[in-house]
């Protein structure tokens, strides 16, 4: 989502990263079609883009393994925190203690840590994830878009990968799921006529994946010692789309705190914790709204004219789940840049002016 390409940006990283670029969401309900497009925000990227995982993670471990004072530590399965008096002072790793000043988990919505910190929250009713690679055949693209396939039961999103590889997820409450995942996962898109043509002569090039619940909810997202970050702190639902630009936010935000503040008291955690509630807010009610909505499909397709019919509002809800909007309240510089660059930015926009 372009909050996330953002950072990737101001790392420095872009083109590393790389990706197909995509100028927002269109859903597909029927026979009906609105498109979304990202709103211009100053300072902010216009489009998503769509990489491979592994890509992105190869190319931020690269950088975190190149950079001064970082020791990588591979095959290290992270067993359990270790407390003092309350305060996490550590990591037991492969049976070895190791101790540190801040322990960061980003082990993912189903964190062991969280989970052996006793800071787990029921999640709600389970939701089940699918998805596969494709490669579409010469002179076959995916439109620069991320497409959404509403039907009553699933959503199929398709996202445009470089080297014209498209990725196909497919989403659904776990109940509704009768049959084996992967016939399942086959018939949904075989339904969807504008789908099945695009993948007609396309090749799966990646084994179905699917994971449940999907959901992942944590009490507090820091504590003495410790911070969760990522799905750790907290995962609703990949509905909306942006789980890997909240982690990439909220990573550069913790890193803003860890650089001025770590080693004095640890009030900063919450504080943090407080910014980071702010920043993800509005994208989490969104989130919220539009797993409701998916309770109620003969709801959302009768909301479709109503998106098309006001593309500045669909525009708007959009740039939400991108990352660059705020739900409420004017367009202004989001909360997708810390504090401190936030004010250096506004402070170069007024130059500007
Ligand atoms: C079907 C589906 C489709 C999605 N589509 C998108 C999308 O299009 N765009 C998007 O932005 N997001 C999407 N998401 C959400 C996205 O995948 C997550 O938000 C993202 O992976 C969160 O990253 P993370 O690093 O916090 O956690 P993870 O990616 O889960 O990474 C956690 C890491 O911790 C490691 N780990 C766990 N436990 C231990 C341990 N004990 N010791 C050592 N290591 C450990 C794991 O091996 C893993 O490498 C999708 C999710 C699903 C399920």
């Amino acid at each position: 989502m372009p909050a996330g390409v953002a950072v990737v940006e101001r790392l420095g990283l872009a083109e590393a990263v790389g990706g197909a670029p995509f100028y927002g969401v269109r859903y597909h309900f029927g026979g009906q079609t609105a498109e979304g497009r990202f709103p211009k925000t100053l300072g902010l990227p216009e489009a998503g883009r769509g990489q491979r995982r592994k890509h992105l993670d190869a190319v931020l471990f690269n950088t975190a393994t190149a950079t001064p004072g970082v020791r990588v530590h591979t095959g290290a399965m992270v067993e359990a925190p270790i407390r003092e008096r309350g305060c996490v002072v550590g990591l037991q790793v492969n049976g070895r203690l190791w101790p540190s000043a801040l322990v960061v988990a980003a082990d993912g919505a189903h964190s062991r840590i969280r989970h052996l910190l006793g800071l787990d929250r029921p999640a709600g009713r389970k939701r089940l994830g699918v998805r596969a690679h494709f490669q579409l055949p010469p002179g076959l693209e995916q439109p620069p878009w991320v497409d959404v396939f509403v039907h009553p039961g699933y959503e199929l999103y398709v996202t445009p990968l470089p080297h014209g590889e498209v990725l196909v997820a497919g989403l659904a409450y776990a109940e509704s799921v009768r049959g084996a995942v992967e016939r399942e996962f086959h018939r949904w898109w075989h339904s969807q006529p504008v789908l099945a043509t695009r993948l007609e002569r396309a090749k799966q090039i990646t084994r179905l994946m699917a994971t449940s619940p999907l959901a992942g909810r944590a009490r507090m997202g820091v504590v003495p010692g410790i911070v969760l970050l990522g799905d750790a702190a907290g995962f609703l639902d990949p509905i909306t789309g942006g789980g890997m630009s909240q982690a990439l936010m909220t990573a550069e935000l913790l890193a803003d705190y860890v650089s001025e503040r770590l080693g004095a008291d640890q009030r900063w955690l919450w504080e943090f914790e407080r910014e980071r509630q702010r920043m993800l807010r509005d994208y989490k009610i969104l989130t919220r709204m539009l797993l409701w909505l998916a309770n109620y499909p003969r709801l959302a397709e009768r909301l479709l004219p109503v998106l098309r019919a006001s593309p500045k509002l669909f525009s708007h809800l959009v740039g939400v789940s991108g990352g660059v909007r705020r739900l409420w309240g004017q367009a202004k510089i989001p909360w997708t840049l810390t504090s401190g660059r936030r004010d250096r930015l506004e402070a170069s926009n007024a130059h500007m002016h």
